[in-house]
């Protein structure tokens, strides 16, 4: 792939900015490009682009159906581009082959699913009739997009992250900013190629990679901007929401977690393992929801915890494109880093390391961290409490049923939680006790587009996916009518 710049009111525009970074290979830590780094002219330029694109341009006015059609191309054209997308997803963010092929298939799964969903605006389901109390009077409630939108998001998933925000926003008629990880940019890039070839009117999607600190901050600052979608950590989030109060933007919130998973003692422990090491090692454990809090019922815990050590251990490292690679490196130096410390930390806090904690001594190259497990920490403990967004799974014991709500929902988080017991009644009551805004029983992460998707407390505002999804970009707007033919007879007798 060809970095062309900045993909601005339709096609590849110079950046102003003569400034670039590095992204690179967590496998082998080589440089794969240097990619122009936006800077604040920059993004007024794809701003620019995106209003006038809503304000003059044909996209807000278009039927649903008619953006549905440019909606399904790009999904057509992501899924033609499969195999290609996934490499460089696995290039530039480590993740093993078939997660990335998934990662894309959703991709274009979300595409596909708000090409739907952008249908079903024109049949009336924008639309509500409004029964008023005062008669001579009618009223309805209509749906329109909500203006141009601003979305930042994170490294962990790149092309699905920009799939979740740039989707949902094009179908409700809305025109975009995208600025994508720069520790990721490369699939965010190729969603351009994927634009153009789409045929997608100009200035509708306009894509700017760059800093958090130059670009980013740009966007959120930028006046013309009436909606901010964000993906990424508490402290950019709580920084964002602080610049956009200044001129009262729309905002949503898509943040960190720290997700209990409560194992009763019921649970066959074969099937308990799997969907620990699903939560937890599945990508690296980079995942928001990841689950990085086990809480297992103290009949169980001995058995449990050495049957996860026993599976752990068993895990293939190595480079996302080899075969049989389940995981692969951290995102990059200072991902790494910090996951170690976080380990180093927990241990010198009375954690105890029953497996992993260190970097494979075969695999010196590329930013490789061995499935780790750790116990014996207090439930106040840092490592307990706060997100490592690594491949390390805390595990505790609990006595009581209520007990492990608590413990569950002792957390500023509440982006996921998740309960296995065969005792149906009890994994619903648990579910229903749970803060957290997505709850899976008898599982753990498997997440769908057509559910919603978004966190209780410090983990977010607002919901992702499904029509809630769609919701995030419309406005309401009331529409009143004075039916009668009799004065009003306020003023005027
Ligand atoms: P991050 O907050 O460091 O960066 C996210 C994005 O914000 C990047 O594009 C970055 O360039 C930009 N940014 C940084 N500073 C900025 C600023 N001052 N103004 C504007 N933009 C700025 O997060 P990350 O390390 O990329 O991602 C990891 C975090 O994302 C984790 O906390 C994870 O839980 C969270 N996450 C949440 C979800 C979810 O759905 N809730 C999904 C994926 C990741």
């Amino acid at each position: 792939m060809k970095v062309q710049g900045f993909y601005i009111n339709g096609q590849w525009q110079q950046p102003n900015s003569k400034n670039t970074f590095t992204t690179i290979n967590p496998a082998t830590e080589a440089i794969i490009d240097e990619i122009p780094a936006g800077n604040a002219q920059d993004i007024d330029s794809a701003v620019k682009a995106a209003r006038a694109a809503f304000d003059h341009g044909p996209w807000p006015k278009m039927t649903g159906a008619e953006r549905g059609e440019y909606l399904q191309k790009m999904a057509d054209i992501i899924n033609a581009r499969l195999d290609e997308l996934s490499k460089l997803e696995v290039l530039d963010n480590g993740k093993p082959y078939p997660e990335a092929k998934w990662d894309i298939e959703d991709t274009a799964g979300t595409f596909e699913f708000y090409a739907n969903l952008a249908k079903e605006l024109d049949d009336g389901n924008s639309e509500d009739v409004i029964a008023l109390s005062e008669p001579g009077f009618s009223s309805k409630a209509i749906k329109e997009p909500l203006g141009v939108a601003g979305a930042i998001i994170p490294w962990n998933f790149p092309m699905l992250m920009a799939a979740w925000k740039v989707a949902p926003a094009l179908a409700a008629g809305c025109t975009m900013v995208l600025k994508p990880s720069e520790i990721t940019p490369l699939t965010a890039i190729a969603l351009g190629e994927i634009a153009i070839e789409a045929g997608l009117p100009a200035g509708v999607l306009n894509i700017v990679t760059g800093l958090g600190v130059d670009a980013g901050q740009a966007l959120v600052d930028h006046p013309d901007i009436d909606k901010l979608a964000f993906t990424g950590s508490v402290p950019t989030g709580a920084k964002i929401m602080a610049n956009a109060a200044k001129d009262i933007k729309n905002i949503s919130l898509e943040l960190g977690g720290k997700s209990p998973l409560v194992i009763f003692e019921d649970t066959d422990i074969e099937k308990a393992v799997e969907w620990i090491m699903f939560g937890i090692f599945w990508n690296q454990g980079q995942v928001c929801s990841a689950t990085s809090r086990v809480l297992v019922a103290e009949e169980l815990y001995p058995a449990l915890l050495a049957r996860l050590k026993t599976e752990a251990e068993k895990i293939t490292l190595g480079s996302g494109n080899e075969e049989g690679v389940l995981l692969g490196p951290l995102v990059n130096q200072t991902q790494y880093q910090k996951v170690l410390a976080a380990i180093n930390r927990g241990i010198e806090e009375g954690a105890s390391l029953v497996s992993g904690g260190k970097k494979p001594p075969a695999l010196e190259q590329g930013y490789y961290l061995e499935p780790t497990i750790l116990t014996d920490m207090e439930e106040d403990s840092w490592i307990w409490q706060e997100e490592i967004f690594g491949p390390v799974v805390c595990v505790k014991p609990f006595k009581t049923e209520q007990q492990a709500i608590d413990m569950a929902n002792n957390s500023r988080f509440g982006l996921a939680a998740a309960v296995m017991s065969k005792d149906n009644e009890r994994c619903e009551r648990v579910a229903k006790a749970f803060r957290a805004g997505i709850v899976w029983i008898n599982c753990s992460q498997p997440t769908f587009v057509e559910a919603p998707w978004g966190g209780y407390k410090q983990s977010g505002i607002g919901r992702e996916l499904g029509k809630w999804g769609l919701n995030n970009y419309l406005e309401t707007k009331q529409i009143t009518r004075f039916d009668s033919d009799e004065p009003w007879g306020w003023y005027i007798k």
